[in-house]
């Protein structure tokens, strides 16, 4: 069994084209999605339609939320509030509904004596606070919320992992590493649509529960045609700028 794990591709058709054009070629078995499949890009009905069809479990995102009218807009930017009214009046009935009944959290139970994973798109402890693990801090917190070996989580768009072995807490430095039997994991394969560790290209992460891999992946993608729908739809045009600068 092999896991592609995505998250956060806010509407890039591109950039989701582009990773499940590799998640092909790495004979990926099932794909995870972490949430906020829409917001920011222009392409939100296609890239549900993708996900829909090609994603075996799919956690909801607060962008995802916020183009519903299902969570408050209080913490969103005024660039947010105004794509996700723009998204929400885009997106299809079919896509809505499913989008609305997606889980804010979930445990997998893998195939073969995987160990249960659990999937969020914030943190596990609130999930519907949408808070951000972006510090070792906030790992440790996070630590004490969840018992399952391996969480996967998006959110901050930035690829990042965190490991507790005996009540010891440390960042993971490398993109691919190997899971202890004995340690817990956080695990935030970083961004599809719209990276913000200045790296512009797709983020995703391959995980292999059989001998226990974990690999962050990048892969380019047409970013200038992403922008050009961007502008196209009429939509800020920082949303178009950012994605060649991965912030
Ligand atoms: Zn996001």
């Amino acid at each position: 069994m092999v896991y592609g794990i995505i998250s956060d591709v806010h509407s890039n058709l591109e950039a989701i084209t582009a990773v499940f054009d590799e998640l092909k070629q790495r004979g990926i078995d099932k794909t995870i999605c972490l949430g906020d499949v829409v917001g920011y890009g222009a392409n939100p009905n296609e890239c549900c339609d993708l996900i829909r069809e090609s994603a075996s479990y799919v956690v909801l995102g607060n962008h995802d939320a916020g183009s519903l009218g299902l969570t408050s807009l209080r913490s969103f930017s005024k660039m947010a509030v105004s794509v996700c009214q723009w998204t929400g009046q885009t997106l299809t009935d079919k896509n809505k509904n499913w989008l609305k009944n997606l889980p804010l959290i979930k445990e997998i139970v893998g195939a073969h004596g995987c160990v249960p994973l659990l999937i969020v798109h914030g943190a596990p402890g609130n999930p519907p606070q949408w808070q951000y693990i972006l510090s070792l801090k906030n790992a440790i917190t996070e630590f004490q919320a969840f018992s399952n070996q391996i969480c996967f989580v998006g959110h901050s768009h930035i690829p990042c992992s965190f490991v507790e072995r005996d009540n010891r807490y440390n960042i993971v430095e490398s993109p691919k590493f190997t899971l202890k039997p004995d340690a817990r994991y956080i695990i935030n394969p970083g961004s599809v649509g719209q990276p913000r560790d200045k790296d512009s290209r797709a983020s995703f992460a391959i995980y292999e529960p059989e001998n226990r891999k974990v690999e962050i992946v990048r892969v380019s993608y047409d970013i200038k045609g992403a922008q050009q729908k961007i502008l196209d739809a009429g939509l800020p045009e920082f949303l178009a700028s950012r994605l060649a600068l991965g912030k």
